[in-house]
C-alpha cells in the first residue's frame, strides 16, 4: 500500500530528528502534501496511528496540509495556484496546464516534548565582567 510506504519513510526521519534534538516524545507532526501526491489523508493519519505505535511518534497528530500547486497556463501564459485537482484555467478555460510540483511530501514542522530531566532552559550565569 502507498500509504505504508510513506508513513515508513516519514517515522524514519520523525525517529531520526527526535533522536537528534533529544526528545522524548513527538507529539504533532505537519505534513505538506502536493496535490498530485495522491495521498488519501485519512488512510494516511490511520496508517500512522498503527505505524508510529512503540516509537517516538506514537500517540502524536499528524497533520496533513495540502500545498498549492503552481502552474502556468500554455494558452495564455498565466500563472497560478491550484489548490484542488481542477485543471482549468481560470482565465481562459484551457485545460492545458504546465504544472510545476506536486508530489512533494514534505514534514513542515514537529511539535515535541523535551526529555525529563533534561536541560531544557541551559543556566546562564552572569558573565563574569572585567571592568
Ligand atoms: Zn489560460
Amino acid at each position: 500500500m502507498h500509504e505504508t510506504a510513506i508513513v515508513a519513510g516519514l517515522l524514519r526521519i520523525v525517529e531520526e530528528e527526535a533522536s537528534r534534538h533529544d526528545v522524548a516524545r513527538v507529539t504533532r507532526v505537519r505534513l505538506q502534501v502536493g496535490l498530485l501526491a495522491a495521498v488519501e489523508e485519512r488512510t494516511l493519519t490511520g496508517c500512522f496511528a498503527i505505524c508510529a505505535e512503540g516509537t517516538v511518534a506514537e500517540g502524536a497528530q499528524l497533520v496533513v496540509e495540502t500545498v498549492p500547486l503552481r502552474c502556468r497556463c500554455r494558452a495564455c501564459g498565466r500563472r497560478m495556484e491550484l489548490e484542488r485537482r481542477v485543471f482549468l484555467c481560470p482565465d481562459c478555460g484551457a485545460m492545458e496546464l504546465e504544472l510545476f510540483g506536486g508530489n512533494e511530501l514534505v514534514i513542515a514542522a514537529l511539535e515535541v516534548e523535551p526529555k525529563e530531566g533534561g536541560r531544557t532552559c541551559p543556566q546562564n550565569g552572569p558573565q563574569p565582567s572585567d571592568s
